[in-house]
Parts: structure tokens; C-alpha cells; sequence
């Protein structure tokens, strides 16, 4: 275990400097999603302090005590989020990758107002499309910035998830592209399969799963 976190940690510096980017730029996010503590453990004892999880129930019900025995840990919320589970993801979690609708940007700043955190915000574009999956489409993007400025939320850049089964080259090119347009520095894209490539595309955050723990049971999906 601790020898692939070394692995994959090495591949994605070794792909940012060869990009000519700083290693330290771009952050491995270890997901953690279905995983128990037991195989979380040793990647935190190997010196992993940033994790992500897509399900804020879930996330509840395994981190608070993981973080208790370790202050230094971080949590990202990569996955989609409910606006009625809004004030709970700030309250949980230091980073939400998947702003990506006005009623959510709603929620998010009635909390804040309410007292909840304000956290570094990600917008999640639908970068390719494709109508199952979550993120804002690429032409609501600017009315989506607008409203969340609007709204006193902070946008501190964009993630994506390409379509499976293409290169997904493009799809990190127009996600960088898109960002820098609108002065946002944050890039959170590239998992298991494509950590690499993104890392030499952008990314300042990598959300990389299986490749450190194995793969995930099919049910628990
Ligand atoms: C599960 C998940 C990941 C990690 O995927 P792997 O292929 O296991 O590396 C990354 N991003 C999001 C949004 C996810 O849900």
C-alpha cells in the first residue's frame, strides 16, 4: 500500500515537472469513497494528509473519527451534492468540487449567511455533454459564475470528469482554457486512469482512487 502511494505520488510530480510545473502545484486528492478505514489507515501513515469523498453521508459517517486522531487531515467533497445537505458539506468538508446549479449556489450562501464556512469552491463543468452526468453545461457557465459572485460565494476554479472511454486530452485542454477565460487558477481533474495527463495539462488537484487503494467493490457503487 504505501509503496503504490509512493508510485502514484511520484508519477504525477514526475508529470507536472515535466510539463515544466512545480510538483508541489498539483495536489493528490486520495478518494476514499467506499473504502474503510483499515485501508485508509496506511496511506495516511505513509504522510497522505488531503482525501475526498463523493457522498456526504458517507463521508460523516467515517472521517470525524479518522480526523480526530489526525488534525492535519483534509476532506474534498468531489461528488454531486444536494442543496438540502449544503450547510452540512461546509460544515464537513474544507473543499466542494461540484457547485453546479443556482439552486446549489443558493443553499451555499443561505448557510454561509447562516454561519456554516465559507470553503474553496469548485464549479463542475459538464465538460463533454453528455446528459446523465452532473456539472454545468460549458453556456451556463458564465451566468453561473455571475450568480455565485452575485451570491458572495468565491469561485477558486473548475473540475471536470471527461467522458469514459475517449481521450480525455481535449476535455482537460477546454476545462484549462474555460478556466483561465474566467481568472480561475483552481483545476481539479484527472483520476486513476488519467492523473498523469491532467498533471501535465493543469490540474492543480488530481483526485486519484483505485490506483491507491484497489479496486471498489461493484455493490457499494
Ligand atoms: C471516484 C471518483 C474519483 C476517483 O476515481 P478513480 O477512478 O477511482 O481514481 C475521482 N473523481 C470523482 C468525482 C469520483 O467520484
Amino acid at each position: 500500500m504505501a509503496a503504490g502511494y509512493a508510485a502514484v505520488r511520484s508519477a504525477v510530480e514526475a508529470a507536472a515537472r515535466a510539463a515544466e510545473r512545480a510538483p508541489e502545484s498539483v495536489k493528490l486528492i486520495a478518494v476514499t469513497k467506499t473504502y474503510e478505514a483499515d485501508a485508509i489507515l496506511p496511506v495516511i501513515e505513509a504522510g497522505q494528509r488531503l482525501f475526498g469523498e463523493n457522498r456526504v453521508q458517507e463521508a460523516a459517517a467515517k472521517w470525524p473519527d479518522l480526523r480526530a486522531r489526525w488534525p492535519g487531515v483534509a476532506l474534498h467533497l468531489v461528488g454531486q451534492l444536494q442543496s438540502n445537505k449544503a450547510a452540512e458539506a461546509l460544515r464537513l468538508f474544507d473543499a466542494i468540487h461540484g457547485v453546479d446549479r443556482s439552486s446549489l449556489v443558493e443553499a451555499l450562501a443561505k448557510a454561509i449567511r447562516e454561519g456554516a464556512p465559507h470553503r474553496r469552491l469548485l464549479v463542475q463543468v459538464n465538460i463533454g455533454a453528455e446528459p446523465q452526468k452532473g456539472g454545468v453545461a460549458i453556456d451556463g457557465l458564465p451566468s453561473l459564475l455571475a450568480e455565485a459572485g452575485g451570491a458572495g460565494l468565491v469561485i477558486a476554479g473548475l473540475m471536470a470528469v471527461p467522458p469514459v472511454g475517449r481521450d480525455p486530452a481535449p476535455y482537460f485542454a477546454l476545462l484549462a482554457k474555460l478556466a483561465r477565460r474566467h481568472g480561475l487558477t483552481g483545476l481539479s481533474m484527472g483520476m486513476s486512469g488519467d492523473a498523469e495527463l491532467a498533471a501535465g495539462l493543469g490540474a492543480t488537484e488530481v483526485r486519484v482512487g483505485t490506483a491507491l487503494f484497489g479496486p471498489r467493490q461493484e455493490e457499494k457503487m
